[in-house]
């Protein structure tokens, strides 16, 4: 695979008590530059932004109204950025931030745009970060403007510019036959060559106080990769450099595809 979308959750970055995993930040940072020196074409999908926003302002929990989440998610998303701009500039490796909405691939000029855009970015040996443009749209009943999760954003992505491979890093080490929180006896599933219903069926909601997607969202994601003939690992985000085994073709995770 030449180019490679990553995504991270929220719980990769961000521990329980609120406060920013700057080990896993920094060891993204360090992969992925390292990567970028192999010659591959790298795209970065971090969530975090309303987790690092709490932390920034000392809040505990999400506030309820839309306008003030939106405001969080600004003021995490700024944050957040800064600190990747930070990390990675220690392996003197050059970031961008593109923040996008959902119409932007609806619309065929915002579309051609955008892909430009990434192309732009990556022959200039820049890697793009990827979000949500939250202050558009938080609502995640908003489906016109919204993804709703960064899951199924990043998996567009990937497809629209032509990335085989989509590495998922999570809080769990791969996809299991049930949900691991509720049943002790989860088994690892390794490869899952197509998602369908009965896939579904063994996917259960999100586990962290700050992930949001769970696992449906994943299988998602994976769906519309395999469609495009690409491939998702999902994998545990815990230690980022399982990206470089991951790459190696070491069989971490779960394959999909
Ligand atoms: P992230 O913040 O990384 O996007 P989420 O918390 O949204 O992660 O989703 C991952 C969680 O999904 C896991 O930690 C687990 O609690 C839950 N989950 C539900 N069903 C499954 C399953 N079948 N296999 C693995 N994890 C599952």
């Amino acid at each position: 695979a030449k180019r490679v979308v990553i995504k991270v959750g929220t719980s990769t970055l961000v521990y329980p008590d609120g406060s920013i995993n700057l080990r896993a930040i920094d060891q993204l940072a360090f992969v992925i530059s390292a990567m970028r020196h192999r010659g591959r074409d790298v795209v970065l999908v971090s969530s975090g932004a309303i987790g690092v926003g709490l932390n920034y302002m000392g809040l505990k929990q999400r506030p309820k109204a839309i306008p003030e989440q939106q405001a969080i998610a600004a003021i995490g998303q700024s944050e957040l950025i800064s600190i990747y701009k930070e990390r990675f500039a220690i392996y003197e490796q050059k970031i961008g931030q593109v923040l996008l909405t959902r119409d932007i691939f609806v619309y065929p000029k915002s579309h051609r745009n955008v892909l430009n855009t990434f192309d732009a970015l990556l022959a200039q040996n820049v890697v793009p970060i990827v979000n949500e443009n939250d202050t558009t749209a938080v609502d995640e009943l908003d489906h016109e403007t919204k993804f709703g999760d960064n899951d199924q954003l990043s998996a567009v992505v990937a497809t629209n510019i032509g990335a085989d491979l989509l590495i998922m890093l999570s809080d769990i080490d791969g996809f299991y036959d049930a949900n691991p929180n509720e049943d002790a006896k989860a088994q690892l599933l390794a490869h899952i060559e197509k998602v369908d219903q009965q896939t579904y069926d063994l996917a259960g909601g999100s586990g962290s106080r700050f992930g949001t997607g769970g696992m449906v969202t994943k299988l998602k994601a994976a769906e519309r990769m395999i469609k495009a003939d690409g491939q998702m690992i999902l994998a545990n985000g815990e230690d980022p450099s399982i990206i470089f085994q991951i790459i190696a073709g070491e069989p971490v995770g779960t394959l999909f595809g």
